[in-house]
């Protein structure tokens, strides 16, 4: 039972130095990226793993990678999104996956109304403006307004809830959509993506990332969101079609669109960039040092629980805990 005490824990990516900091002082980790052979490394130790630290969704953990491990046995992940994670092949074979939801909200929900406000009232574009010497020439010209607007918000979760609770407070109506309606919520549903973009002005985009969701958001969603509608993504880029954005942006047939995800991060279009009606953001959602603490400290909550036989905190759903190590 030696190994039930401090099992050795791996991680597989360099990400946020805080996370493997406060692992290394609860458990032995080893950093495979500092490995000067990777491949060889895990030969060597991977048949003895059974813990795994992921480190931010660059790195995939999927299948291929689970079965170089055969004793894992958890897969402690920083962050609430993790499809960067093959959980349902997880759950299969007994392994445990970790997340980290609910420290993150009502920082994430912050930068989401900031984003609304920003690419509404155009505030980057004001200051820019300022900087470049141009009030002394003319006032900055009139913006679009959050008064009286409608905002619809795809994936009303955890953050999607703490973003509707802030943007009833400025004002807005809230509805909302996914994939069934929520009997305890005062706001309302719409079971197609399409007829809410029809309804609303400012598309909140809160749902996960993964296959289930990709490009999700199109052409034909922009096309309803229509002339006066603004997109707004805090999620992750991969819900959105880039190129149908960046043409619907171009070419008027949505006002504006505020993004803090993108596609291939940290890569972002050219043509996205160069456009004047849209504000982008480096993916900084959670980005504060409290609330990336409280997310790194999860990580290692749920490692020590496990290490010591017990369930692990805040499991994903498709990997619920079944009892010591998960088989
Ligand atoms: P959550 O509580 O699981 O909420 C997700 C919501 O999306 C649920 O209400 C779910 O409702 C809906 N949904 C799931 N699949 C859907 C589908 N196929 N179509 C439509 N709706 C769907 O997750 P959360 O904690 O709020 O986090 C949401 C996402 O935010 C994360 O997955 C992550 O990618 C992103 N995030 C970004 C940042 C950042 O820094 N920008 C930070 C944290 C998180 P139904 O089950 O009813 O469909």
């Amino acid at each position: 039972m030696e190994g039930l005490k401090r099992p050795d824990v791996m991680m597989p990516s360099r990400g946020m130095g805080v996370v493997d900091d406060l692992i290394a002082e609860r458990l032995p980790l080893h950093r495979l990226w500092l490995e000067a052979d990777p491949d060889a490394w895990l030969a060597n130790w991977g048949s003895r793993l059974r813990a795994l630290a992921s480190n931010g969704h660059q790195f995939p953990i999927d299948a291929g990678f689970m079965r170089r491990l055969p004793q894992l046995e958890i897969v402690a992940s920083f962050g609430v999104g993790y499809e960067h994670i093959d959980a349902e092949w997880a759950g299969e074979h007994g392994v445990v996956v970790t997340h980290t939801p609910g420290v993150l909200d009502d920082e994430v929900a912050d930068i989401a109304m900031a984003l609304t406000i920003m690419t509404v009232r155009r505030l980057p574009q004001a200051e820019r403006f300022l900087r470049a010497g141009e009030w002394a020439k003319s006032s900055f010209p009139l913006t679009a307004s959050l008064r009286g607007r409608i905002m619809g918000i795809l994936g009303l979760g955890r953050i999607g809830k703490a973003i509707a609770r802030r943007a009833e407070r400025f004002g807005l109506e809230i509805v909302y959509h996914g994939r069934r309606a929520q009997p305890d919520v005062p706001y309302r549903f719409y079971p197609s993506l399409t007829e809410m973009a029809k309804a609303c002005d400012i598309l909140m985009i809160a749902a996960p990332g993964g296959p289930e969701t990709r490009r999700l958001v199109g052409a034909e969603v922009l096309g309803a969101l229509g002339p006066d509608g603004v997109l707004i993504n805090i999620a992750r880029g991969t819900l959105v079609d880039e190129q149908a954005l960046i043409e619907a942006l171009r070419t008027g047939t949505i006002l504006a669109a505020g993004f803090d995800v993108y596609e291939n991060e940290p890569n972002v279009p050219a043509e996205l960039i160069a456009l004047d009606n849209a504000v982008l953001l480096p993916h900084v959602g959670s980005a504060s040092v409290k609330t990336r603490r409280a997310m790194a400290e999860c990580v290692v909550d749920n490692l020590v629980a496990w290490s010591k036989g017990k369930p692990p905190l805040t499991p994903v759903p498709e990997t619920p805990w079944r009892g010591v190590w998960g088989r």
